[in-house]
């Protein structure tokens, strides 16, 4: 079989739907890859499948997915134009936080899938995608605070579900989300001046 690392986003998305890799294969009832173009610029990560997702093997179709749609909207944007994944591929019973062991199973399938995405922006949406990239943190004090790793920039958000359950957070969610398109912008500009670099000295001796 072809290694994670080399498989195309179509394969990707074909062996998740049969992955065996942790218990929680058991107990759902579809698997749910992800969803979106090739090469979104923005890619979100949430955290799992709930009862909605795992009936219909796609991301966010819930209360919370409406709320991202919502959310998108408000800044001229549809969920067509993303590319929507999640932490973990199948639905914990009861909707539980995922095990260790079942995020470390998953984890080799979202790190293809950012690879091959390429996203200008990552957005983590809740506690385990977040941790991905902040770890130790409290999203109370960073959410909407981007910071870049490599050549994407990292912007962590409170999960939409949160602001469903408590509406306090509704106008911090939607706030953090109008910072967006200039966020976008900026991680175009800094992409195109990053692939206009000329490689270190170092690599253009290696070519002679
Ligand atoms: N919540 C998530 O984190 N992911 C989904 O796909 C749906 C709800």
């Amino acid at each position: 079989m072809t290694p994670i690392h080399e498989m195309t986003l179509e394969q990707l998305e074909t062996v998740i739907r049969s992955c065996t890799l942790c218990p929680l294969h058991s107990g759902r009832t579809q698997a749910v890859p992800g969803e979106g173009p090739l090469h979104a610029d923005i890619m979100f990560i949430g955290e799992g499948p709930g009862f909605h997702e795992d009936r219909q093997g796609r991301p966010f179709v819930g209360a919370a997915g409406q709320f991202l749609e919502e959310l998108l909207a408000g800044i001229g944007m549809t969920r067509q134009q993303v590319y929507i994944a999640n932490v973990i591929k199948c639905r914990p019973p009861g909707n539980r936080d995922p095990l260790p062991e079942e995020l470390a199973a998953c984890a080799p399938y979202l790190d293809r899938q950012i690879e091959l995405i390429r996203p200008k922006v990552i957005i983590t949406l809740g506690r385990y995608s977040m941790y991905r990239y902040f770890p130790d943190q409290s999203i109370t004090k960073i959410h909407g605070q981007p910071k870049r790793v490599g050549d994407v920039l990292v912007v962590p958000m409170f999960h939409p579900a949160a602001a469903l359950h408590q509406p306090k957070w509704r106008p911090i969610v939607e706030a953090d989300f109008k910072k967006l398109p200039q966020l976008i912008a900026e991680a175009g500009r800094y992409q195109a001046e990053q692939a206009q670099e000329p490689p270190p000295k170092a690599q253009q001796l290696s070519l002679f």
